[in-house]
């Protein structure tokens, strides 16, 4: 990018919201994947808007200068799809971070792309409405992320993901044209449904600046169960029966012995030994005999697979304990070994203990540990490989192993990924999974719409 580029931004945006220092340009060639340092780009420019009319004006020149840009909310992705890896802007939505409208009478909510999913749920909750997608990430990640990733949560069992929520948004193209999507009509078929393109998009088709969501009432009232298994199948299998019962919980989490050992480690929460898989359940309602009833039901069937133990939580303070394992997971697996190769498949519910199996023969048979934990309710699954890349045998086992693990998603009819998105790291497996014909359709709406490739280039593909 040239300087004389450089500074038609800078006039454009400001110049405090221009970054071309070397430590900020490392600062953004990062996010929260697994991606080796040599695959990281620092970009050219850091640009950080506040409008739309200002994302616009800069895609203008970026395209009118064949200049890559790579949108970026809060770099929490773990699939690479922030990193700027053909260098040119970074651009980042980190100002348009305001909450512009509660439709109260629709509940509904428009927001600007880089407010924080959290105080968008806390906003609403403050109002008796709910907006359910809960990344665990969703402290820090933006809307706009979590609908470029289609990002999903806990309550997705109950309550869907990201891409049930958003009604309507503001885009803007590759060329700098903004367009509208969707909007707060209930039902629409006017034309393509342009809204559930964006979503899951990657930042690749276009920047999302504004979106509409939908909300629900907030229940009254919710209770925690955490249950202990001796194994990790008849966690699966107490889940599975709970949901074909009609018990759908808003969380059903799940974790295998190796997650709780680190756990424990980590946090110092003692487990029973003969543990070997850990299941949390959240359930809600609004009425008390509802919650009490949805206890029972599911006490009476995991009894069925030699519990040893279910506790309920009695008050807030034991909510947060029971929950302590779940939330300690991702540090305390991280701190067992010097890497971490996580992955997000996730397959049909019921082939969910099959696959955990296929998984376990996987690291016996690459000599590797796989911690494996997930949304047992909704068949995403994290298989978390602790490992040494700098050891080049064990790098290459360790890619083996991955490839076998998507394998074994996609031959129960499962997919790459539940939430993360395809990104840098799942580029090369994208073609087992949809086949020659559906990239070539994905790459066909990527030329329609981004003739010159500026958008995001070196992601999904
Ligand atoms: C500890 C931790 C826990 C996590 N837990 C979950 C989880 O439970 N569920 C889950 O789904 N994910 C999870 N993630 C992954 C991540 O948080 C999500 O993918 C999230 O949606 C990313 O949001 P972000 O704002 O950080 O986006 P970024 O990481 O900045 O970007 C992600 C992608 O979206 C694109 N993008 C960002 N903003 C826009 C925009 N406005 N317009 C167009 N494209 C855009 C980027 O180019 C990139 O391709 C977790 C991550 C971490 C670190």
């Amino acid at each position: 990018m040239n300087e004389s580029v450089k500074e038609r931004i800078r006039h454009l945006v400001g110049r405090e919201n221009c970054l071309d220092g070397e430590l900020d340009l490392f600062g953004y060639s990062y996010d929260a994947s697994f991606v080796p340092l040599e695959a990281k780009q620092r970009p050219e420019l850091v640009v950080r808007p506040g409008t739309t009319e200002e994302v616009s004006q800069i895609l203008k020149l970026a395209y009118e200068h064949a200049i890559p840009v790579t949108p970026r909310g809060a770099a929490s992705g773990r699939t690479g799809g922030s990193i700027p890896v053909a260098g040119g802007i970074s651009l980042t939505l980190d100002r348009m971070t305001k909450i512009l409208e509660l439709d109260a009478a629709n509940m509904m909510v428009t927001v600007e792309a880089g407010v924080r999913t959290s105080d968008v749920y806390d906003f609403c909750s403050t109002q008796g409405l709910f907006y359910p997608p809960d990344p665990a990430s969703w402290k820090f990640s933006t809307i706009g992320g979590n609908i470029a990733e289609n990002a999903g949560g806990m309550r997705a069992v109950k309550y869907g993901v990201t891409k049930n929520y958003v009604m309507g948004l503001e885009v803007v193209l590759a060329d700098g044209t903004i367009i509208q999507t969707g909007g707060k009509a209930i039902k629409n078929v006017t034309g393509y449904d342009l809204t559930s393109l964006f979503i899951g998009s990657e930042g690749t088709l276009g920047v999302i600046t504004k979106a509409i969501l939908r909300l629900i009432p907030l229940p009254k009232m919710r209770n925690t169960i955490q249950i202990m298994f001796p194994n990790l199948e008849a966690g699966c299998l107490t889940v599975q029966k709970m949901l074909v019962s009609g018990i759908t919980p808003a969380a059903a989490e799940i974790m295998d012995k190796i997650c709780l050992e680190a756990v424990s480690k980590y946090r110092k929460i003692p487990i029973n030994p003969e543990v070997g898989s850990c299941l949390i359940i959240e359930i809600d309602g609004n009425y008390e005999p509802e919650i009490e009833r949805q206890i029972e039901a599911i006490r009476s069937i995991a009894d069925d697979f030699d519990t040893l133990s279910f506790r309920v939580a009695k008050d807030s303070k034991e909510t947060e304990e029971l929950w302590a394992i779940r939330r300690g997971i991702s540090s305390a697996i991280a701190s067992l070994a010097p890497d971490r190769i996580g992955e997000d498949i996730s397959v049909p519910r019921s082939a969910f203990p099959e696959v955990v199996r296929r998984i376990e023969s996987i690291a016996k048979k690459f000599n590797l540990t796989v911690a494996v934990y997930g949304h047992a309710g909704d068949g995403n699954i994290h298989p978390s490989i602790l490992c040494n890349l700098k050891n080049p045998e064990e790098e290459k086992r360790v890619h083996e192993a991955v490839e076998e693990i998507f394998e074994s998603a996609l031959a129960v009819g499962g997919t790459l990924s539940g939430e993360h998105g395809i990104g840098i790291t799942k580029k090369p497996y994208i073609r087992k999974a949809l086949g020659d014909s559906g990239v070539a359709t994905l790459k066909a709406i990527k030329i329609a719409l981004d003739p010159k490739g500026i958008l995001n280039p070196g992601k999904i593909w």
